[in-house]
Parts: C-alpha cells; structure tokens; sequence
C-alpha cells in the first residue's frame, strides 16, 4: 500500500483530482500531465504540474517519466508566466516529510513571483552554512559513490 493510501482517507487526493472525482481549476493536460491551480495559492496564478500515474516522491519516478513531466512544467510555466503577469516563477518540488512534502503524489509548483514583494528565493529559507573544504569533498565524493551504479550500467555519461 502507498504511504498516501495509508494516510489519506479514500485514496490519494491528488488521484482523485486527475480521475474528477474531486473539482479543481485545471489549467492543463496531456497523456501523462495534469496541472491545476493550487487551493491555497502562495502569489496568484500558483499552479501545481503533476504526473497523473501516482509517484509519491521523484526517487519512485523513472528518468524518462520525469523528463516528460519536467517538459510539461517548461511549457505550464511559460503560460503560468504570461497568464500571471508574473516578473518571474519559482520552480519548487519536495520530497519526504523533511523536505516539507504534505501530499504525497509527487507534484512540481510553479510559484509566479513579483518584483515588489522583494525577491526572496526558495533557498532563503535555509540559512547558508560555511562547511571545510575537507566535508565538501566528502560529500561529493560520496554522492559520486551512489551515481557509480547507473554509469557503470551505462545508465548515465559522465564527463568525468
Ligand atoms: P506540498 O506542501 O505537499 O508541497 O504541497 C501541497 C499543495 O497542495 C499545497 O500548496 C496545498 O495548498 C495544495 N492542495 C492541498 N489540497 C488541495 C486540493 O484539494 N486542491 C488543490 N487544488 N490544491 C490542494
Ligand atoms: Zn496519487
């Protein structure tokens, strides 16, 4: 059973807004994609791109799947964009309870944004950390670690 089954009473509730059962301005759709304005809007024109197939997270997404979904968040923005008036648009995706994430259907938002409420990105929200060059290198030598099964698969090319 998916975490959002177990949690949400009658089926995940962004399932139910693909398949109708409940009402939502939707904006967009395509074969794979379903975009919808968000019920409690950050600025106005807030727009949520989600797969129609259930993914709680992006790690539960194939690369290909999500390549089709990040094509339909190019071109949702543009219009959210334009449609918005917007000055500019904040791109941003959670996943896991840490990361902020409360639906657990993976969703993309796309946050028009306004040069008069004084530009505040996403990342102002954790506060920059000074980290030794020693943990910097760790942590990248680390993440490089957990990408050596998909380029030894030939997966993934890298250029190093
Ligand atoms: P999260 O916090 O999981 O990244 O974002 C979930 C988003 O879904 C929130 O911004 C919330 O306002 C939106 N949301 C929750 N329930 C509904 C709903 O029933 N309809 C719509 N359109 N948006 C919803
Ligand atoms: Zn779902």
């Amino acid at each position: 059973m998916r975490m959002s089954e177990e949690k949400e009473e009658g089926g995940c509730l962004f399932c139910r807004i693909v398949s109708g059962e409940i009402p939502s301005k939707k904006v967009y759709e395509d074969a794979n994609t379903f975009a919808f304005l968000d019920i409690n809007p950050r600025n106005p024109g807030h727009t949520l791109v989600i797969p129609k197939k259930h993914y709680s997270t992006l790690f539960d997404m194939g690369e290909k799947d999500v390549g089709r979904l990040f094509e339909s968040v190019k071109l949702v923005a543009e219009a959210v964009r334009k449609g918005s008036g917007a000055d500019g648009l904040s791109l941003i995706q959670s996943n896991g309870k840490a990361a902020g994430q409360v639906v657990s259907h993976l969703h993309v938002h796309l946050i028009p944004r306004f040069m008069n409420e004084g530009p505040v990105s996403p990342e102002a929200i954790l506060a920059p950390k000074k980290m030794p060059e020693q943990v910097l290198d760790k942590l990248a030598s680390a993440i490089k670690d957990k990408m050596r099964p998909q380029r030894d698969s030939g997966e993934i090319k890298f250029d190093f």
